[in-house]
């Protein structure tokens, strides 16, 4: 019985990274501490959890094709409905190259985390699967999923390996069902978030005595409006990300190393 909990520990930690002798840090040692304290300890993910699975922020400078263009110039509403191949060029590569991605260590340890029952949810600004891929159950996706996809006239919903089935000669994914305009369930610029999402988010911050901010600026609207939430509800805010953040003088702690090395020795510090 206790070699079967030692192998499964040693697998956990293989998974998250974390060596025999580990010591957390002063600061993961107090973040384990709000998370014990907290009843409801919910995460708000952004851009920089992803990067150690290899996915750069797209503020980040884009090599090859679309190297001088602004994907906020290419991935809008208004280029998907006038200009699909124009759209469709640019995001069909970087759906396949989302697809291939996986969880890396800070995805592991926030579902562990939920498994344990010390995290209620992940809200995520995120569209690229990993929390999912993780196994974290309880997901907001605030800027929907490249999961699916879904006709614009009849509502069929495509899986992200069927999708490829879908283009037509321009190069344009085209409903089989109807010959409707097939578009990535995730929000692109020029478009309002999900209400029902937004909705999720919201209700979650309000209830989170602690929110764990990680790999975010925290200055997108209307997400970054979350931590704000859960502090006007009397809930306590931990920040787990480079640079400066508007919330740094309202959390309790703010880490600044690589999420995935951050998270992983939570794990490991909560035992
Ligand atoms: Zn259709």
């Amino acid at each position: 019985m206790e070699r079967q909990v030692t192998d499964s520990r040693g697998r956990r930690d293989e998974i998250l990274g974390i060596a025999e002798d580990f010591v957390p840090s002063a600061g993961v040692e107090r973040l384990a501490g709000l998370v014990r304290e907290s009843s409801c300890a919910v995460a708000l993910t952004g851009a920089g959890v992803s990067v150690p699975s290899g996915i750069p922020d797209f503020r980040t400078p884009e090599t090859g094709l679309w190297a001088n263009i602004d994907p906020m110039e290419v991935a809008h509403i208004d280029v998907f409905e006038q200009n699909p191949v124009r759209f469709w060029s640019y995001y069909r590569p970087r759906f396949h190259s989302l697809g291939d991605k996986r969880p890396n260590a800070a995805h592991e340890a926030l579902a562990e985390l939920e498994r344990r029952g010390l995290l209620e949810g992940v809200i995520t600004q995120n569209i690229d699967r990993l929390h999912r891929g993780a196994g974290s159950q309880n997901v907001v996706e605030v800027h929907g999923s490249i999961a699916t996809s879904s006709c614009r006239s009849c509502a069929a919903s495509y899986a992200i390996d069927e999708v490829n089935e879908l283009f037509d000669g321009d190069g344009v994914a085209i409903c089989s069902a109807c010959d409707g305009p097939v578009k990535p369930d995730v929000v692109l610029f020029g478009e309002m978030l999900p209400e029902a999402a937004m909705k999720a988010a919201q209700e979650l911050a309000a209830r989170a005595d602690l929110m764990i901010c990680i790999g975010s600026s925290l200055i997108v609207h209307p997400v970054a409006g979350l931590p704000g939430i859960t502090l006007d509800n009397g809930g306590r805010l931990a920040i787990v990300t480079k640079g400066p953040t508007p919330y740094d003088d309202h959390a309790e702690l703010k880490l600044e190393g690589e999420v995935d090395a951050e998270l992983g020795a939570l794990v490991a510090a909560l035992g």
